[in-house]
Parts: C-alpha cells; structure tokens; sequence
C-alpha cells in the first residue's frame, strides 16, 4: 500500500476479519454504488468507519445506496443504513427503525449504535 502505515493494520484486520480469523470489531459492508444511488455513499462509509474504529465488540454494519436492494442486502447486519432521496432509512437486523434526512443520518444513526453498544 502507497499509505500510511497505520492504515496497513486497518487492512490487515478486515482480511482477518473476512477470514473469521479476527472476531472482533465492527466489520462495515457497503455496496459498491450504482445509478439507483442518490445520497453521498462515499462520504458516509468514510464517517461510519471514523465513528466505529475503535469499538471492540464484533458487529455488522451495512451502508447501503438506495431504499430498493439496501434493505435485502443488509438484512443479515445488526445495523444498516439504506439512502434514499434526500433522506435514508436506518435498519437493525433488517427492520426498519427510522426514516430520517440525509443531514440526521448520521447522527440518528449514531444514537441506534450507542443504544446497541450500551446492551
Ligand atoms: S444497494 Fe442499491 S445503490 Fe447500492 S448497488 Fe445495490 S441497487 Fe445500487
């Protein structure tokens, strides 16, 4: 990797991590966009991976790109995001929890994620 050294341990966990070699910490399953895409899925994976770095506990979390396959696709995550148009939905364990503007996400998202950590 032409990078930081400190993001080749990033790297090195998430292959353990997809080789159930590492059952710890959150592993982040996003999709890889298309033309149903319609928030900033980029910028939003980037601030999820930020605000779950250093938690400890194994869990899944899915950000997907649209409201039409995010919710299939993150069916199987303790948490997940779905864009939509200006707004996304905020899913635990496949149901729906909330339906909020894409400016809340985040922060509606990091309430669900403190509420499942505080368990
Ligand atoms: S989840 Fe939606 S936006 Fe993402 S790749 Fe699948 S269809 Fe496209």
């Amino acid at each position: 990797m032409t990078e930081d050294p400190v993001k080749e341990i990033i790297v090195a966990k998430k292959i353990l991590k997809s080789l159930n070699l590492l059952d710890e910490g959150v592993e982040i399953i996003s999709c890889p966009i298309c033309g149903r895409t319609k928030i900033n899925l980029f910028k939003l994976v980037e601030e999820i991976e930020k605000l779950t770095a250093k938690i400890k506990e194994p869990l899944k979390i899915a950000v997907m790109g649209c409201v039409v396959n995010g919710p299939g696709e993150a069916k199987e995550a303790d948490l997940g995001i779905a864009g939509g148009v200006g707004r996304g939905i905020i899913l635990k364990k496949g149901e729906i929890l909330k339906n909020v503007s894409e400016k809340d996400l985040l922060g509606e998202f990091k309430k669900e994620l403190d509420k499942m950590l505080a368990k």
